[in-house]
C-alpha cells in the first residue's frame, strides 16, 4: 500500500527518540528524572474533576453543540470581554476544541493551501512546522537571535514576508524559550499583518504563566476584533489538565465558520462532560492557577542561581511559561548527544533544542513543572558529570 505523499512529508518529532530511549532505560529498571515533560506535574484539581463526575452522573454523555456547550463559550468570552472591553459573540467568535492543537491545525487547515507561506519565529513549539506542511504550506523560519536571549524582533520577522506570505505564527510566553514578546512588537506585527492582508496566529497557550516583573500582552489587548486574526488558548498547561484535550480558539465570524465545518466533519464536537469540568475550573481555579505558578518560580530561580554560577551553561531568563531552554554548547554543540548523555550518565532526560527548528541547536529544554528535588538533582548531576 502506498501512503499519501503528505505523510511522507511529515516527520516525527526528534523528541520521540529520547521518550524512547527513557522507556527502555525504565523497563530495564532505571530511574530517570523525567524533565522532558511538556505539562505541569500537579495533579488537575478537584474543583474539575468533580464537576466532570457530576456531568457524567447528571448523563452528559452525549454529542455537545458543535461549537461547544453554549455556557463554556459564554464563559470564556465574558472574561475576555470583561478583561479587554471587546464584544466576542458566544454563537460567532469563539470554537471549542479537543486540546489548543487542534485548534491551531483546524486554523492553518481553514486558511493556508496551495503552497502559502507560514512564517514561523523559532526555537519555536515542535508542530507548527509540520501542520504548515500538512496544510500544503511552506514554512519560513524567522530565526530569533541567541546573543538577544531569543528575543523576537520585528525586523527578522519582516524580513521573511514575500507575496506568498499567508500567516505569521507567534507563541508567547515562548515554548521552549520562555520569552515574552514586548507589546511594541506584537503591535507593529500586527499593523504589518493588517496591512497586507496576513493572518496572525497568536498562540497564548502559557498567557497565565507569567513570571514577576514581567507582562503578556494578549492579541485581544491591541486587535480587539481580531481582524486577520487567530488566538488559541486551553486548559492543558493553565490548569494541569493536558490529558482532558480542550482548547479553545477566538477568531471573526467567518474564520471560525470555516474551522466548525473542519470539526463538524472530523471529530464533531469536544468531549462533553470534559466541558463542564472547564466551566469548574474557570470559577474556582484562581488558586491554583497562583500555587502552581510559585512552584515553578521557584523552580527557575533556583536553576538560574546555580547556573549562573558556572560558565559551561547559559541559561536564558524564562519569562513565563513551562521550560527553562540551557546553552549547552560549551559542553556539546550536538543537542541530541548532550540529551543522550545526560540520560545515560545523569539518568535524566531532557529535550534537545534542534528539536525547537532552527537556532535551538546547541540548547536542551527542560521543564519547570516538577518538584524542586529533581531540579536539585539535575543541578547535582550536572556538576557531576560536567565537573563544574
Ligand atoms: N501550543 C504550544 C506552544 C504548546 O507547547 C502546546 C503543547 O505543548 C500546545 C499549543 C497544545 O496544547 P494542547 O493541545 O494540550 O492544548
Amino acid at each position: 500500500m502506498k501512503l499519501a505523499e503528505r505523510v511522507g512529508q511529515i516527520k516525527f518529532s526528534s523528541i520521540i527518540k529520547i521518550a524512547d530511549r527513557v522507556r527502555e532505560m525504565e523497563a530495564a529498571g532505571k530511574k530517570i528524572i523525567r524533565l522532558e515533560t511538556g505539562e505541569p506535574h500537579f495533579a488537575t484539581p478537584s474543583v474539575a474533576k468533580n464537576a466532570v463526575l457530576k456531568a457524567l452522573k447528571d448523563n452528559l454523555t452525549h454529542y455537545s453543540h458543535s461549537r461547544g456547550v453554549y455556557e463554556l463559550r459564554k464563559m470564556l468570552c465574558d472574561r475576555h470581554n470583561y478583561e479587554f472591553k471587546t464584544n466576542l459573540d458566544a454563537n460567532k467568535n469563539i470554537l471549542i476544541t479537543p486540546g489548543g492543537k487542534q485548534a491551531i491545525f483546524y486554523a492553518m487547515l481553514s486558511v493556508v493551501g496551495g503552497g502559502d507561506e507560514v512564517i514561523i519565529s523559532t526555537p519555536g513549539w515542535v508542530s507548527y512546522e509540520e501542520m504548515v506542511r500538512l496544510a500544503g504550506g511552506v514554512p519560513v523560519f524567522a530565526v530569533a537571535d541567541r546573543n538577544q536571549d531569543f528575543e523576537n524582533s520585528f525586523n527578522i520577522i519582516k524580513e521573511k514576508i514575500t507575496s506568498r506570505t499567508k500567516a505569521i505564527i507567534l507563541n508567547s510566553p515562548n515554548n521552549p524559550t520562555g520569552k515574552i514578546i514586548k507589546e511594541e512588537t506584537l503591535r507593529k506585527i500586527n499593523n504589518l499583518c493588517l496591512e497586507k492582508n496576513i493572518l496572525l496566529i497568536s498562540d497564548e497557550i502559557y498567557n497565565q504563566i507569567i513570571f514577576e516583573g514581567h507582562i503578556h500582552r494578549s492579541v485581544l489587548s491591541i486587535n480587539p476584533e481580531l481582524k486577520n486574526c487567530i488566538l488559541i488558548n486551553g486548559f492543558s498547561k493553565t490548569y494541569a489538565m493536558t490529558g482532558w484535550r480542550l482548547g479553545y480558539a477566538l477568531a471573526e465570524a467567518y474564520i471560525i465558520e470555516a474551522m466548525l465545518k473542519l470539526q463538524q466533519n472530523s471529530v464533531t464536537c469536544p468531549t462533553t462532560f470534559i466541558q463542564y469540568g472547564a466551566m469548574a475550573i474557570l470559577q474556582g481555579g484562581d488558586n491554583f492557577v497562583k500555587k502552581s505558578l510559585k512552584v515553578y518560580r521557584d523552580n527557575r530561580d533556583t536553576l538560574m542561581r546555580e547556573l549562573k554560577k558556572t560558565d559551561k551553561f547559559r541559561m536564558i531568563e524564562p519569562e513565563g511559561g513551562l521550560y527553562a531552554f540551557i546553552d549547552v554548547s560549551k559542553i556539546n554543540k550536538d543537542s541530541h548527544a548532550f540529551c543522550l548523555d545526560l540520560l545515560e550518565k545523569g539518568g535524566i532526560s531532557a529535550i534537545p533544542g534542534e528539536a525547537f527548528g532552527r537556532g535551538g541547536e546547541g540548547c536542551v529544554r527542560i521543564c519547570l513543572a516538577t518538584e524542586k528535588k529533581n531540579i536539585m538533582e539535575f543541578i547535582k548531576r550536572l556538576k557531576k558529570i560536567y565537573a563544574i
